[in-house]
This record gives C-alpha cells, sequence and structure tokens, in this order.
C-alpha cells in the first residue's frame, strides 16, 4: 500500500478534518501541540503522516503538493515512513522500546492497518519513550521544515509519562508539531489536553470506506459497498471483516443474536459452553480467546446498534440489507419490540467483566440468560 496517497485519500474522506489540517499547514499557523481525537478507524493516524507531508513536502509552493504519481524526495520518505523528521511513537510492551518501536513501524509499512504485533500483552507509552521524543525534538529538523512527532493511542501514555509530556508541552520547540491521536482524549490529564489543540474526527462515509476498500484492497465495488456499511464508520473494521477469523466471529455474534431474538435460553447456554472453549471440538475449530469473545461481544452490540437504527427507519437499504442476511429478516419485527438499549447496556457490562478477568463461561451464560429474560 502506498501509505501516503491512503493517507491523501483519508484526507478527503474527512471533508471537515482533512481541509482544516491541511489549511492550519499551509497557513504556517500550525498549533505546536495537538489532538487528534476521535472513533477508531476515522484514520487519525493516516492523517498524522499527512500533517508530516504537508509540513515537509519540497514541492508545495510553485508547483502545487506532489501526487501519487511523482513524489518530491520528502514525500518519497514520508511515504516508506522513512522520514528522519516524521517520528512515530507507538505504546510497546515495558522496557522493549529499542526492539518493540522497530518491530511496529517495520509491520506499518508492510501493512499500514495490521495490528497485534505483541499479541495479547500489555502495552504503555513509559517515561522512556517521553524521553526519546524529547531527544528528537531537541535537535533540529534533519531535512525539512518542520518535525511532527505522533504519538498513537497516547491514552496508554503512564501517569509519569503524561506529566513529562505536560513539561514538554509548556515549551514545545517552535519547529516541532507533536500530534496526541486517541480515541479516548479523556484519559488524557486535563493540563495535557487543555495545552493541545483538538481536532475532533468524524466517523468515516460509507462510500468513502467503501472507495478505500476498492482501491487499496481490491475489493469489487457490490462487495465493498456490502462491507462498508458493515463497517459503521470504522475503516478498521472494513478491512478487518476481509479476514476470514474477523467474518466467522461476526457469523457467530450474529447466530447469538438470532438465538437471543427466538427466546432460546437453552440453545444459548450450550453456546456460552460451547465458545468458553468447554466443548473439544468447538476449541479445535475456533479456538476462541477471552480477547476474542470480548470482540464477538463487541460484534453483538454493534449488531443491536443496527436493530435500533432500523427500529428507528434510520437505516441505509445497505445496511438494512446486511443486518437482515445476518440475523434473518424475519427477526427484523420481533426484535424491534425488545428494550434494545437495555440490551447494549448488559452485552457492554459483560465485555467489562471480561476485561476485569470474570469467568468466562459463567459472564456468558449469566448474559445470555439475562437477555433472554429466562432465569430458572
Ligand atoms: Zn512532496
Amino acid at each position: 500500500m502506498d501509505i501516503l496517497a491512503a493517507a491523501e485519500a483519508i484526507a478527503r474522506a474527512q471533508t471537515r478534518v482533512g481541509p482544516l489540517i491541511e489549511g492550519l499547514a499551509a497557513s504556517g499557523k500550525l498549533p505546536p501541540s495537538l489532538v487528534f481525537a476521535g472513533p477508531e478507524g476515522a484514520g487519525k493516524e493516516l492523517m498524522a503522516v499527512k500533517l508530516a507531508a504537508a509540513l515537509n513536502c519540497v514541492r508545495r509552493s510553485a508547483e502545487g503538493p506532489c501526487g501519487a504519481g511523482e513524489r518530491c524526495e520528502a514525500c518519497s520518505k514520508i511515504r516508506t515512513l522513512e522520514h528522519p523528521d516524521l517520528h512515530l511513537i507507538y505504546p510497546v510492551p515495558h522496557g522493549e522500546i529499542d526492539t518493540g518501536l522497530p518491530l511496529v513501524l517495520e509491520s506499518r509499512r508492510e501493512d499500514f492497518f495490521a495490528r497485534g504485533e505483541f499479541g495479547n500483552r500489555g502495552r504503555s507509552i513509559g517515561i522512556d519513550l517521553v524521553r526519546l521524543v524529547i531527544e528528537a525534538l531537541s535537535k533540529h529538523p534533519f531535512e525539512g521544515k518542520r518535525s511532527v512527532v505522533a504519538i498513537l493511542e497516547a491514552h496508554l501514555a503512564t501517569a509519569e509519562a503524561q506529566n513529562a509530556l505536560l513539561k514538554l508541552l509548556e515549551e514545545p520547540p517552535a519547529s516541532a508539531a507533536i500530534v496526541l491521536v486517541t480515541e479516548y482524549p479523556d484519559r488524557l490529564l486535563s493540563t495535557i489536553r487543555s495545552r493541545c489543540y483538538e481536532i475532533r474526527f468524524d466517523p468515516l462515509a460509507p462510500g468513502a470506506i467503501a472507495g478505500f476498500l476498492e482501491e487499496f484492497y481490491s475489493v469489487e465495488k457490490e462487495e465493498a459497498k456490502r462491507l462498508a456499511a458493515l463497517a459503521q464508520g470504522n475503516l478498521r473494521r472494513g478491512i478487518n471483516l476481509l479476514e476470514e477469523r474477523f467474518l466467522a466471529l461476526w457469523k457467530d455474534a450474529a447466530a447469538v443474536v438470532a438465538l437471543v431474538v427466538d427466546g432460546k435460553s437453552k440453545e444459548l447456554i450450550a453456546e456460552a459452553e460451547e465458545l468458553a472453549g468447554y466443548s473439544e471440538a468447538r476449541r479445535r475449530n475456533r479456538g476462541y480467546s477471552r480477547e476474542d469473545i470480548a470482540e464477538l461481544l463487541e460484534e453483538m452490540t454493534i449488531l443491536f446498534g443496527l436493530l435500533i437504527r432500523n427500529r428507528d427507519g434510520r437505516l441505509q437499504e445497505t445496511e438494512k440489507g446486511v443486518l437482515a442476511e445476518a440475523i434473518g429478516a424475519g427477526r427484523l419485527a420481533a426484535a424491534a419490540a425488545r428494550d434494545l438499549p437495555g440490551d447494549v447496556r448488559k452485552i457492554s457490562a459483560a465485555i467489562e467483566s471480561l476485561r476485569r478477568n470474570a469467568d468466562l463461561e459463567l459472564t456468558l451464560s449469566h448474559l445470555f440468560l439475562d437477555l433472554t429474560h429466562a432465569w430458572y
């Protein structure tokens, strides 16, 4: 994938934020510290790459910025994430910045949307990573005009790291732009947020996601439209759905929702046992981990979200099509009579329990019975 071309596609798709960032960069009035906030899969990380290109492209002035056909020297290096003034800082497992950061960068170059370099191991942005930022900023930009430091998943910064970051933001170097990228800006210190110019990203439009899948993943037009409807504004989700593992997860989530709507509590208990891995056959076939189950429950909340919007007549035709295909058109009316927001709350609580290490099978059967009101 041409990462810069992908970033430009996102800048066009983000019809409000794209021109805003482009304009700030072009005017020379870009604030030194920014927060890119907004939902998953809105293109925040790619926009940070785009910002680096906007600030450092050497052909910009007379001939306009360079395009995908022929890139200037600066943009060519940004395209492969090799520009010395573009610093991408990712959370890594504790004490592993020397190996962890290059590993993530390598993985991004290979497939920008790939994830899970460290499996289920905990990652954070520790004080050592912030020191790395400070060191990088103590030098003048090597080649470009203004260096860009993007701190990804900035909410994973430890308290110590956030305090060090705060000191940096109190006197940011004029030759740099520091971008904190996060889905959870409220997990940043309020003193950090108050020093940053916060840019809120919107979820991407289905048409933009479909176009992206066609252009960068060679997905055929109709299929791209279908996946975009399922993606619900989240490009990452759209890309995940190209994977067999994720698709199986989505189908299992849909099967559970169908059983819930039908009130089949006995079958749901069996499903809870199987999903939790008590059935050897199932374990061999699927091998869902605790994280996978949490993901499956998240897929259920997406399905219930679709059911809510369907009940309120707010679904587009393609969305309605994929929903009907997932749980069966005949169940839509019965589902509309449910307390759907209540269902979503119950599922979200179960996800929280799983994240707190509650027993897998117990949590699932409790949830499924709760959803069918079938306690015995
Ligand atoms: Zn350029």
